[in-house]
């Protein structure tokens, strides 16, 4: 039985993850995202896929993101008619993001359209319509976290929880030759025991996983084994700062821009990062840690997607804290100050407020919607303040802004950038460099092949050749279109280098070795002090110590924020 497992997207790059799988008798997909950023990229939304979207059996999704589930409403438009399995929760959230998408993408058509026809070329057709996204929802079927589903003769899946945002899924997949006991598709009754073993294959997409101790959504779920592992390393080459020191930032970044008399920006996804960031502004209000700030939430996508999550808040879906805080009588999303606008009208009156808001904004990359007026009204300003908490990926506005541009182009408007442009790691949705490694190594049995995807170039190259070095096992980063034979484990992926152990420049080494002689000197003298006790000279000692434990708390501060 040939199986085999071929890359579509999320290859070096951030967005459009899909990946192929194909049996003898099955073919499915794993998430079916939209490539999003420069326009090199977003031109893969209408390349054809390199498989037929009517012979797919099924699609599994990790979760809601846009860059995973972006291009399923196309997919469907396309001629697939099987079912979409998913999260209750991802389903929900779903229904909010794919509309919007389908609006978006139906507005620039329109956009696009009109300069065709002034050009005399051909009309330019969207890549979906609402009416494609409203039909694919009818498609999707929701699948419960942790137990063993026999989505067909050969195929048996299982979701875990990835806490990256609400519903998000680590999806592992068992391969088998045909299991006699498994009919087709059955939800309600799932396999007794996984057909384990034998001529079968495992593999485990990690999804995009989450950063750990982040408030709200649970820490991620540990997989146990794999074949084949392939993980996403949007963040695996950055060490984020801890969940402390993103608090005391925001606060900082809200006192500092209150007292200069502006207003701070905060450009938010939708899912996810608004409410983690209203969580800790809540948190800091009810403590008086901060000026009276008002805060706005402004974005009809945020205000649904908040209703989402209350509609989950009884559920296992959140962590200890947060129950605890509902359980208390408490409520994460809502507190005095905080006001969530719902129409344009109410958005476009906060153009008005000079100073004292907070407006968190959809959409997180900038390039859409209303956070583009509230950028056109603050960035000129010295006294404002834009603040960034998630990835902004290549070529977006949010990027430029975070590479350092003094001016931006803003609906066909040149603007000064004078506000202050500032970023905490900390409130991404995705786990760091040392998360990833964490769990991937806590594998118990090492998988034979890990594929790294859902990186930038730079990300997806260094946090291989860590794993590399880490693992000690086969590690590559796929092209698009790379393909992987299930059963021997051959690929067209080239493997990854080990990391350079020895690369610390001289100086590091020299620093290395002065620290290692003044340790040994300090012992020594510990040594001495020991054999004839003197208090005052007993005291000098423990001042020099304290003042290297302070030195080495400095130095690994430093390394945080690098
Ligand atoms: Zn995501
Ligand atoms: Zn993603």
């Amino acid at each position: 039985m040939a199986m085999q497992l071929k890359f579509v997207g999320a290859t070096r790059t951030v967005t459009g993850s899909c990946h192929y799988i194909e049996t003898g008798n099955t073919r499915f997909i794993v998430d079916c995202g939209m490539f999003q950023g420069e326009n090199e990229i977003e031109k893969l939304n209408r390349v054809a896929f390199p498989f037929d979207p009517a012979a797919l059996d099924f699609v599994l999704l990790t979760h809601a993101h846009i860059d995973h589930s972006g291009l399923i409403p196309r997919l469907v438009r396309e001629g697939f008619e099987g079912k979409v399995y998913a999260s209750a929760a991802t389903i929900d959230l779903c229904k909010i993001m794919l509309l919007d998408s389908a609006h978006i993408q139906e507005l620039e058509a329109g956009w696009q359209q009109r300069k065709a026809k002034r050009a005399g070329e051909v009309p330019f057709e969207p890549l979906y319509t609402v009416d494609d996204a409203e039909r694919s929802l009818s498609h999707f079927e929701p699948v419960p976290f942790g137990q063993m589903i026999n989505l067909a003769p050969d195929v048996t899946v299982r979701f875990r929880h990835a806490g990256h945002i609400l519903g998000s899924a680590i999806v592992e997949v068992y391969l088998h030759q045909t299991n006699p006991g498994a009919g087709p598709a059955s939800l309600s009754e799932p396999a007794a025991t996984p057909a384990v073993r034998a001529e079968e294959a495992k593999i485990v997409f990690s999804g995009d996983l989450g950063n750990v101790n982040q408030p709200i959504i649970k820490d991620p779920e540990f997989v146990s084994d794999a074949d084949f592992l392939v993980v996403e390393s949007t963040y695996g080459n950055r060490v984020h700062e801890d969940r402390m020191g993103s608090m005391e930032k925001l606060r900082k970044v809200i006192q500092d821009t209150w007292s200069r008399r502006g207003n701070v920006i905060i450009p938010a996804f939708a899912v996810a990062r608004t409410q983690d960031v209203v969580y800790d502004i809540a948190r800091l209000a009810y403590r008086r840690e901060i000026p009276p700030v008002k805060v706005f939430i402004d974005s009809p996508m945020a205000v649904s997607a908040t209703e989402v999550f209350d509609k989950y808040r009884d559920r296992d879906e959140f962590d200890v804290e947060t129950r605890a805080l509902i359980d208390a009588g408490g409520d994460p999303f809502d507190f005095p100050g905080l006001q969530y606008v719902q129409t344009v009208e109410e958005s476009r009156s906060l153009n008005e407020i000079s100073s004292g808001a907070v407006i968190i904004s959809a959409s997180g990359m900038c390039d859409f919607g209303r956070i583009k007026h509230h950028l056109k009204h603050n960035l000129w300003r010295p006294e404002c303040t834009v603040l960034f908490v998630g990835f902004q990926a290549r070529g977006t506005l949010g990027r430029r802004l975070q590479e350092g541009a003094t001016r931006v182009k803003i609906f066909n408007e040149e603007v000064a950038v004078r506000a202050s442009i500032e970023s905490i790691d900390g409130y991404s949705a995705h786990a760091d460099r040392d998360a990833l490694l964490y769990w991937v190594k806590s594998f118990r049995t090492k998988p034979r092949k890990v594929f790294v995807v859902h990186g930038e170039e730079e990300a997806t190259e260094q946090f291989a050749a860590v794993l590399r070095t880490a693992l000690n096992t086969w590690v590559g980063v796929p092209e698009r279109g790379d393909t992987v034979d299930l059963a021997s484990g051959q690929t067209t992926v080239r493997p990854a280098e080990k990391a350079a152990e020895h690369a610390q420049p001289a100086a590091l080494k020299a620093t290395r070795e002065n620290l290692e002689r003044a340790y040994d000197a300090l012992l020594r003298s510990l040594d001495r002090r020991e054999a004839s006790p003197d208090p005052r000279a007993l005291a000098a000692t423990q001042d020099e110590i304290a003042r290297l434990i302070s030195m080495m708390q400095r130095l690994a501060q430093e390394d945080r924020t690098a």
